[in-house]
């Protein structure tokens, strides 16, 4: 039994369902009645896994990191969601959505982003698959990850610069419902993480269970069991952190810990950590922790990472992390970028700002020395080349 699995109206306990204007009610009600079994046809499935072997590049290697494990005292394996075609595990999803979308016969997909990743997912999906991309962006973001941006033009999609709060992932979601609910008859909706109404946070973590599926037979092959003592990841909205517990959530012998964006520090107040920082609200369509006042207003949040800059997190890591199943560790920006240089100088991997807050779980650690540690490196670093750059020069 799946602790973890939604109910019938899509709640994880108290977290999740479907809050909606009602003008979308019906699309989503639609999505709610066919996804399951799309996605459980051949036909689907097929097409699906062609794509995630033949165009995304998979199964992502789990790379065994030696200087890394001999520095803290386990057996370190990296899952390398960086080699993934466009740089993420955000592919993943993108394509399995678009895919669904297709069957539904919608002509127009919109979608969010923050770091530009699921946006450039989108936008590549959406070029594979002759489809019209608008991607919905905050201006704040436009300017830190420009090269993204480049790229989603590049690739044909419209990138909306969005004006409105801090100019970041929360205004971009905002915007793209209302477009939403503008076109509710041809257009789709690729939501980028495990968040929005029901059934999107069910739907993405499926679409990224891939990543945990693979574990599974490769850590039998590199270890001899199919399972590890720990899995870590980052946490945003919850993707990547979803498709690597999925196929252990209710398996007892694996420890979950997860890191979301501390910003300046949790008492400081320049902070993304819903989970450790937020009360129960509802935000995009959603019941989650969210980091609001008293009276519901929704705090602004700041992160160093893009994606990993927003108010609220997915309902079923709200559960877990309710339940004590998942830890889940806010860590700073220092100690993300100093996570970062490390890894680049002891593995010669670059990562994506947001998986090095992941890394950054490391140091608060104390393993045994044949624990095996699972962690996924959700992207590459090249978009955050700026910021990396920076850094090193206030070092010098
Ligand atoms: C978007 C993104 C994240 C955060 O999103 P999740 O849905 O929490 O995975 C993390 N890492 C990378 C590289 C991303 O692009």
């Amino acid at each position: 039994m799946n602790n973890y699995e939604i109910d019938e109206k899509g709640f994880y306990g108290e977290f999740g369902g479907a809050f909606v204007p009602e003008i979308l009610q019906k699309n989503v009600t639609e999505l709610q009645n066919c996804y399951r079994q799309i996605m459980e046809s051949d036909e689907f499935k097929q097409e699906f896994h062609a794509l995630l072997r033949d165009y995304v590049g998979r199964p992502s290697p789990l790379y065994y990191a030696k200087r890394m494990s001999e520095k803290y005292g386990c057996k370190l394996y990296l899952k390398r969601e960086d080699l993934n075609h466009t740089g993420a595990h955000k592919i993943n999803n993108s394509l399995g959505q678009i895919l669904l979308a297709k069957k539904m016969g919608k002509t127009r997909i919109i979608a969010e982003t923050g770091a530009g990743q699921h946006g450039v997912a989108t936008a590549t999906a959406c070029a594979l698959m002759n489809m019209e991309c608008i991607v919905y962006m905050g201006a704040t973001d436009v300017e830190r990850q420009r090269p993204n941006v480049e790229r989603m033009r590049m690739l044909g999609a419209t990138v909306v610069p969005v004006q409105s709060g801090n100019k970041t992932l929360k205004d971009a979601c905002n915007e793209a419902i209302r477009d939403w609910c503008c076109n509710p008859k041809n257009t789709f909706y690729i939501v980028g993480s495990t968040m929005g109404p029901h059934p999107y946070p069910d739907l993405v973590a499926k679409m990224q269970s891939v990543i945990s599926e693979e574990i599974k037979w490769q850590i039998k092959e590199k270890e001899g069991r199919d399972y590890p003592d720990y899995l870590m990841a980052c946490i945003g909205g919850g993707s990547n952190a979803a498709g690597t517990i999925y196929h252990y959530m209710n398996d007892e012998r694996v420890n979950i810990v997860l890191a979301e964006a501390g910003g300046l520090g949790v008492e400081t107040g320049q902070t993304a950590a819903s989970l450790n920082c937020g009360t129960i609200g509802v935000l995009h369509g959603s019941k989650m922790f969210v980091m609001q006042t008293d009276d519901g207003q929704i705090i602004e949040p700041y992160s160093i990472s893009a994606g990993l800059d927003y108010p609220g997190v997915g309902p079923m890591h709200c559960k877990m992390f309710q339940d004590g199943r998942s830890k889940v560790l806010p860590i700073t920006d220092d100690e993300a970028l100093a996570a970062a240089f490390e890894l680049t100088r002891m593995e010669g991997i670059i990562p994506a700002l947001e998986s090095a807050h992941a890394l950054a779980i490391l140091p608060h650690m104390k393993f045994k020395k044949d624990d095996v540690v699972v962690l996924t490196v959700s992207g590459r670093g090249d978009k955050d080349m700026q910021t990396y750059l920076k850094h090193m020069h206030k070092q010098d």
